[in-house]
This record gives structure tokens, sequence and C-alpha cells, in this order.
């Protein structure tokens, strides 16, 4: 579903985006309009992760981007169209309004801007910092206070998270005024620094223990440990997904099962689950108060075993017609049916098992050359973590695209499903799609004709034109073959 802190950076990475959470980016989640490749983005923000900028390039560009940005003037009222009971719109193809349309375009150039900005100087900081020997130095710190590792551990590792974090602070930054100049999020500064806060310590207190664990595991196994801590992860990350609507979610938002909030459309819920032959019983349906924080539509999937669950935003429910809402939840249950979190999961241990093989190679093949300029002494030394995160940002780097192929494949899987489950409930549910994502285009101000390239590399989701032509056109029910998933 949802954007990482720099709700701007994720809506870049695919082409919808504010963050209800800055931890959202850490959910493994399936959404209608996800933002990124959610799987792939919890493994890189996690115990890799490193939320990247060098302060002063990125100020720069920060002072270059303003103004255009601030031209884009946000709706002075957003809850003035709540009060319009929602109409289904006629679309034949995905376009925007004039006026719309040129925001989309100043909004999309920001986020690609934003978008590279990420990706490079994420790299860039990591290498100044090896040159700068900063890590070495709070590696000595370190050892000096204490002589248990895991005290080292405890000292060093929120010290290194923490000063990256703080050097793409403007980055986040920016990318929250961004999104409140466009009237994306009606945040406050004081809500969203409050998520900032909440976010690091979760992240240190998920960091502090994997750190150990991997260099417990890196000394007692130099040559294998890649695979040993793989092993241990694994479980490890199936736990947070587990947990992560439970106890994380509700840390940054507020869920109120949908059975409470609107009956009626548990009702006409059902009829949906019952056509698809599925029992999703109303206690795994979830309202989120999205409202509080941005204007945006969203639902999505997350969880697995006795904690998967749909979860749909307030604003979606507000601003759509039924049978819009109908197929929104359509596609979400797609992920829920065929699986996609498990899915998702496999995937990204895969990609992990590769990664970590590769990346071991390319940490020694590192310190092999830089390491005593580093002042590093070698891969079992703490102070060797940012040269890991290094290894694995590259890496990360070019499996981006592979991940959000393989996002977008299911997207698209997912609105064959909603298309599917959705037909007879209600008459013409292509149009009725089109229109859906039509509202989600033109809230999110998605630019109608992105770059190609950048919809390969960075988009989690197919671009809404290709979204909207496909429910138009998709029929499959007079062809012998007929449809794939509800016969
Ligand atoms: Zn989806």
């Amino acid at each position: 579903m949802i954007a990482k802190r720099p709700e701007i950076l994720s809506a870049a990475r695919c082409r919808l985006g504010p963050a209800a959470s800055p931890w959202s980016s850490l959910q493994p989640v399936e959404g209608i309009v996800s933002t990124q490749y959610h799987y792939y983005l919890m493994f890189r923000r996690s115990w890799f992760t490193f939320k990247i900028g060098a302060a002063c390039v990125s100020l720069c560009a920060l002072m270059l981007l303003w103004p255009r940005c601030s031209d884009a003037q946000s709706d002075p009222n957003p809850q003035a169209q709540s009060q319009q009971s929602p109409q289904q719109l006629h679309v034949t193809q995905y376009t925007l309004p004039p006026e719309k349309l040129a925001k989309a375009e100043a909004l999309y150039r920001t986020r690609v801007v934003l978008y590279l900005i990420d990706l490079v100087f994420g790299i860039l900081v990591l290498w100044v910092l090896l040159r700068l020997q900063i890590a070495p130095a709070f590696r000595d710190l370190a050892e000096r206070v204490a002589k248990n590792t895991f005290v080292q551990t405890l000292i060093f590792v929120p010290l290194l998270i923490l000063l990256l974090s703080l050097v793409s602070l403007p980055i986040d930054i920016y990318g929250h005024h961004v999104s409140l100049a466009y009237g994306l999020s009606i945040q406050s500064w004081g809500s969203w620094f409050g998520d900032w806060c909440k976010a690091e310590a979760l992240e240190l207190i998920l960091l502090v223990p994997t750190v150990f664990a991997l260099f417990r595991i890196i000394r007692r196994s130099p040559r294998r440990w890649w695979f040993y801590f793989w092993l241990l992860a694994l479980p490890f990350m199936i736990f947070l997904v587990f947990v992560a609507p439970v106890v994380i979610d509700p840390l940054f938002n507020k869920f109120e099962p949908l059975e409470k909030t609107d009956p009626q459309l548990v009702t006409a819920i059902e009829k949906v689950t019952r056509r698809g032959g599925l029992n999703i019983p109303p206690n795994r349906m979830f309202e989120m108060e999205a409202s509080e924080k941005v204007t945006t539509y969203n639902a999505y999937v997350t969880g697995i075993g006795a904690s998967k669950r749909v979860v749909v935003w307030d604003n979606t429910i507000r601003d759509m017609t039924v049978p819009e809402i109908l197929l929104v939840f359509g596609h979400e249950m797609g992920h829920y049916v065929l699986d996609h979190i498990y899915k998702g999961l496999a995937f990204i241990a895969l990609l992990m098992l590769a990664g970590l093989w590769l990346g071991r190679r390319i940490a020694i093949a590192f310190l092999g050359r830089w390491g005593a300029q580093w002042n590093i002494r070698g891969i079992t030394d703490l102070a060797a973590l940012p040269v890991l995160m290094l290894t694995l940002s590259l890496l990360m780097l070019v499996g981006e695209p592979v991940g959000n192929a393989f996002s977008r494949h299911l997207e698209h899987e997912a609105d064959r499903y909603g298309l599917e489950v959705t037909h007879g409930i209600f008459p013409d549910n292509g149009e009725v799609a089109a229109s859906a994502l039509q509202k989600l285009g033109e809230k999110y101000y998605d630019y109608p004709t992105p770059n190609r390239l950048l919809v390969f590399w960075s988009y989690s989701h197919p671009p809404t034109a290709d979204r909207i032509r496909f429910a138009l056109t998709y029929d499959p029910w007079d062809s012998p073959k007929g449809p794939k998933y509800v016969k």
C-alpha cells in the first residue's frame, strides 16, 4: 500500500503514495496503490536500513526544488469533497484535467529527482562515512566503554543508525513538505515528527539484536555466515510479518473492525467473498482512520496466519461508491486468496539468499582493497557494518527492477481477480473499476504518461493508464477459456 518515511520518495518509486506512517514501508503489505515493493523494502530498510542522503547535497537539491513545489497549492478544503455523496465517473482512458495534469507533472518531476537522490546519495553517504572512518571511531568508543559484545553493539548500532537517519532527515522533511503542499497529507509537523521518532525507535529495537546476531555468526563461521544468517533471518522475518498488523501498525494509526464502523458494507462485501467461494470472516476486515493524516485512498492485505487481514482506509470508503469499494476489496481479496503475502515472502527469501552470498564476496573484496585505509580490521569487525550496508545497497539497486517486476505481476493478477470476483454482482464492473482507478490516480496526482524505463525500474504497480485499459477491455466470460480464477 503506502509509502515510506519520505512519502514522496516512495511515490517516486512507484507512482502513488503518501504514507500513513513512516513505519509503513517496513510492512509486508499488498495494497491497491502500493508505492513500493514492500517485501523488498522491508528487507532493504530493516537491518540494512539506512535512510540516506548527504546532508549538504540534499539541502542544495531541496533549495532547487522548493519553489516548484510551493507552486502547487493544496486543496484548500480537502474535507469539502466528502460532503457530497460519491459519484461514479465515466472513464474511457486515464486522463487528468489540465490543472491537475500540470500539478501531476510537477510532482512527477519532483518524485523522480528525489528518487534519484535517494538512490545515489544512499551509496555516497556510506562511502563518505567509510572514508572518514566514522564507524571505526564508534567502534573504538564502544570497545572502550564495554568488553561485552552485546553492549558494544548496543552502543555502536544506535550511533551509526541515528547518524545516517539525521543525514537523511532533510530529504524526509522535504518529502513531507511536498505531501502537504499537494494536499496528499494533512499531518501536522508535530505528529509527523512523533511518527519519525517512533519509527527510529522501532528500527533500533529490531536492529540491535539483528546486528549482534549477524556478527556473532560471522565470527563463528567467517565462510558460511551468509547462509546461517539467512536461515536465522527467515523465521524472524515471518514473525515480523505476523506481528506487524497487531503490534506495529496500531502505533501509527487507529484501526476499527469494519463490522463496527460500516456493517452495511460488510454485508455487501460478503456477497463478493461468497462469489469467490471464500469465507473471510468479518473480524478480519478493518477500517483504518487514515483521514487523520492523509487525504488519499488505499486498501491493503497484511499479516499471515492468524493476523492476516484486509484493511480499507476510511477515505476510500468515504469517497467511493459501494461498487467501487467492492472492486477495491475484490483486488485485495485477490492478494488474500492468491497468497501473495506468502509468494512475496518466498520471493524475498530467495533474493536475500542470493544477496547475502554475493554480498559476502563483494564486502570481502572491498575490505581487501580499502580495509586498511578505512581502518577496518576485517569482516568480523563491527565497523565493517557500513561495508555490508554499502554492498547490500549496491545489490539492491540492481535487484530493484526484479522485485518491482514481480510486484507488478502480482498487482495485475489482483486486478484480474477483482474484476472476476465482482462480475455479475453489479453491472459494468469494468467501468466501475476504471472509475475507482481514475479517482485513485487523480487523488495522488498520478502522472498519466510516466517514462517506461522508470516504470520498469521503480513501479510496484502497473501504471494507472494500463490498469484502466485492462479493466475496460478484460472480458473472458464469452471466450472458451473463461475467467482465470473465479469460474
Ligand atoms: Zn494490490
